[in-house]
């Protein structure tokens, strides 16, 4: 097994979530690799994107070896789906040993398939609840004054 590169991100899926972690993380200057099964979702990524695209199905083995994972130091799946997510979180973790994983996660009831994985998560319905919040406060403390 490659050494795994802290610079070296994988990002599966190139919608609204996936395109912005990576046109931010190439902006910063990671090396980034962004995996898809529709082509045309690569158009979402920045102009300045300065990684690789693959058209692939990030569940894939030999995608997912053609896309480097072995030498991956971050893997975030960031598809739509949250069995695909947990597929594609658990082979990075379980198979390849990537030493940091990041899934999305819209189910909180599906939290319980992570729990034996080191592997962090984003809940989308959970930061717009707190988001949400947040905003009913200013919308609180505005009428207040
Ligand atoms: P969004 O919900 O806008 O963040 O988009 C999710 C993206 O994940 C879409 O562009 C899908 O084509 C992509 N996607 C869904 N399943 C897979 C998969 N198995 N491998 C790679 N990309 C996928």
């Amino acid at each position: 097994m490659k050494n795994h590169d802290a610079s070296y991100v994988l990002v599966a899926g190139c919608g609204r979530l996936g395109a912005n972690i990576a046109s931010v993380l190439s902006a910063q200057g990671k090396d980034v690799v962004v995996l898809d099964v529709a082509s045309t979702a690569f158009r979402k990524l920045s102009p300045d994107y300065g990684g690789f695209s693959i058209e692939g199905d990030a569940t894939d083995l030999a995608t997912l070896e053609r896309a480097g994972i072995e030498k991956a130091g971050i893997v975030v799946a960031a598809t739509n789906d949250d069995n695909t997510n947990v597929m594609i979180a658990q082979i990075a973790s379980k198979i390849f040993a990537v030493p940091k994983v990041i899934s999305r996660l819209y189910d909180t009831e599906k939290e319980i398939v992570y729990q034996d994985y080191p592997i962090r998560l984003i809940y989308p319905s959970r930061l717009s609840i707190s988001e949400f919040e947040k905003l009913m406060a200013c919308a609180e403390t505005a009428v207040l004054k």
